[in-house]
C-alpha cells in the first residue's frame, strides 16, 4: 500500500535506471528498520544508504507545494505531518547509522543519480580506508619495530 500514492513516480524510476545503468546494485520499496510501516525508496544496504524521492505536493516542497483551497484546514495539518513524519524517519535512520539523502521530484534525474553515486562510492571508500587505518595501527605504536627499517 501506498501511503500517499507516490510509489515509482516517473523521477524515481528514471533514477533507479540511472542508477543501474552506472552499475550499482540497490532495493527499492524497503520498510524502514524499526519503523516497518514506512518504507525508503531506493536503499544500498550494505553502506546503510537511504535515498528518499519526495513529491513536491505532499512532502512540501518549498518551491511547489500548494495549500489545497478546500478543507484547508484538514490539508495543512495533514501536510504538517507528513512534513514531521519525513524529519522523523531520517533522524530515526541516522541515530541507527544510516545515511539518509532525500530529494525532491522536481529535481533533475541524472543530478539525483550522480549524487547519490557519490555517497555510495564515498561510503565504500570510507570503509576501505577504515581497514586499511585498523591494519597499520599496530605497526604505529610505540616501541614497535617495523620490519622494513
Ligand atoms: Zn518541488
Amino acid at each position: 500500500m501506498s501511503r500517499q500514492g507516490s510509489r515509482d513516480t516517473a523521477p524515481e524510476v528514471a533514477v533507479r535506471r540511472l542508477l543501474h545503468s552506472a552499475g550499482l546494485r540497490y532495493r527499492i520499496n524497503v520498510p524502514v528498520p524499526g519503523m516497518p510501516r514506512r518504507t525508503i525508496d531506493i536503499v544500498f544496504p550494505k553502506a546503510k544508504i537511504a535515498v528518499f524521492m519526495d513529491g513536491c505536493f505532499w512532502h512540501g516542497c518549498p518551491w511547489h507545494a500548494t495549500q489545497p483551497k478546500s478543507n484547508a484546514e484538514w490539508w495543512r495539518a495533514k501536510l504538517d505531518k507528513n512534513v514531521a513524519r519525513d524529519r522523523e524517519t531520517t533522524e530515526h535512520l541516522q541515530a541507527v547509522g544510516w545515511t539518509v539523502l532525500r530529494y525532491w521530484e522536481h529535481e533533475s534525474p541524472s543530478e539525483v543519480a550522480e549524487a547519490v553515486m557519490h555517497a555510495v562510492q564515498g561510503i565504500r571508500s570510507e570503509g576501505r580506508w577504515g581497514s586499511l587505518r585498523q591494519a597499520r595501527a599496530p605497526a604505529d605504536a610505540p616501541g614497535h619495530t617495523s620490519a622494513f627499517n
